[in-house]
């Protein structure tokens, strides 16, 4: 071992304080990305756990590498970690808050929720492909948008429907305001009252 990395089982309590303030970046940057995953939905793990990493890592390497250097290195290293870490959170705050706008309308269920024409909707969980709707035996797209948007805004009980509400959905993407439903409350009503009582 080179004699200016340390050995992490013995640290003395203020190195093991400047562990923490090097990985307090890492730790903000974590919970930024968390931020953004809940409101900016294309970003997900697999674009999180990797950045997470890797801030993690480098943090962790810069206290390792600096800990027993002279402090101006140390606040040096800190400085530079800290600097990439907030510039890193803004390109990717920036990148994905361009990519929700860019976002195209689920046409069962109206929200801003997908990133390509056929994807599966994060919201009502409808792929409009033609391999689904030849699985589940609809004659036509339009034949698979007004069923299943039957389905997703049947309410439970009583409740009266608004094909607008929530906005945002639960999770966190925006109604369309020009979608227009295929379907109308007068209907859903009608059928839900067909269903036998276990499913009304
Ligand atoms: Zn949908």
């Amino acid at each position: 071992m080179k004699k200016n990395l340390i050995d992490i089982r013995r640290l003395t309590g203020k190195e093991f304080s400047w562990m923490f303030i090097f990985m307090l970046p890492a730790l903000l940057f974590a919970l930024f990305l968390v931020k953004v995953m809940i409101e900016h939905t294309p970003m997900d793990f697999s674009v999180a756990m990797p950045a997470m990493v890797v801030t993690g890592g480098l943090t962790f390497a810069g206290f390792i590498y600096t800990i027993r250097q002279s402090p101006k290195l140390r606040y040096l290293a800190l400085g530079g970690l800290t600097l990439f870490v907030s510039l890193t959170s803004l390109g990717l705050y920036l990148y994905f808050t361009h990519l929700q706008t860019q976002l195209l309308t689920c046409q069962v269920c109206g929200y801003k929720s997908l990133s390509e024409a056929g994807d599966e909707c994060p919201v009502c969980f409808i792929p409009l492909t033609a391999t689904f709707q030849a699985e589940n035996g609809y004659e036509s797209q339009e034949d698979l948008i007004k069923a299943e948007q039957i389905m997703f805004f049947m309410p439970v009980g009583r409740e009266e429907i608004d094909f607008y509400q929530p906005d945002p959905s639960p999770e966190g993407f925006a109604k369309d305001k020009d979608w227009k439903p295929v379907t109308t409350a007068a209907e859903i009503l009608e059928i839900q009252q067909m269903l036998p009582d276990s499913l009304q």
